[in-house]
């Protein structure tokens, strides 16, 4: 079976039951395994969820390593995506209470650049 290990710096030292190894006397909380289930069609290699076993262990890397992870690829300027002019519509039930629906769509193949 494949598997990773949970990649918290900080997952081995939490006191839950699941975590306990080793023989009596000589006890130890372990890191988690998280299991691959790479035979499978929804397998996908860049799930965080490969990685971590719980949020709070996300959160634990994250706070470890977050400047060396945004450095892999910095945003050092806003991305946009071009729709078209948004459409607002005015919606009035038959009990008399009003709504808008607003509809953003994207920009089909932008040919102006
Ligand atoms: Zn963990």
């Amino acid at each position: 079976m494949n598997y990773n290990w949970c990649h918290s710096p900080k997952c081995h030292t939490y006191k839950t039951q699941d975590r306990v190894r080793g023989s009596k006397g000589s006890k130890v909380l372990r890191t988690r395994k998280i299991k691959q289930h790479t035979d499978r069609s929804w397998y996908s290699p860049d799930s965080i969820y490969n990685y971590f076993c719980s949020e709070g262990c996300i959160r634990d890397f994250w706070n470890t390593y977050a400047q060396r992870v945004i450095a892999l690829a910095p945003m050092n300027e806003p991305l946009e995506t071009p729709i078209d002019d948004p459409t607002k519509e005015k919606v009035t039930t038959s009990w008399g209470h009003t709504y808008y629906n607003h509809t953003i769509n994207l920009r089909g193949v932008d040919t102006t650049e």
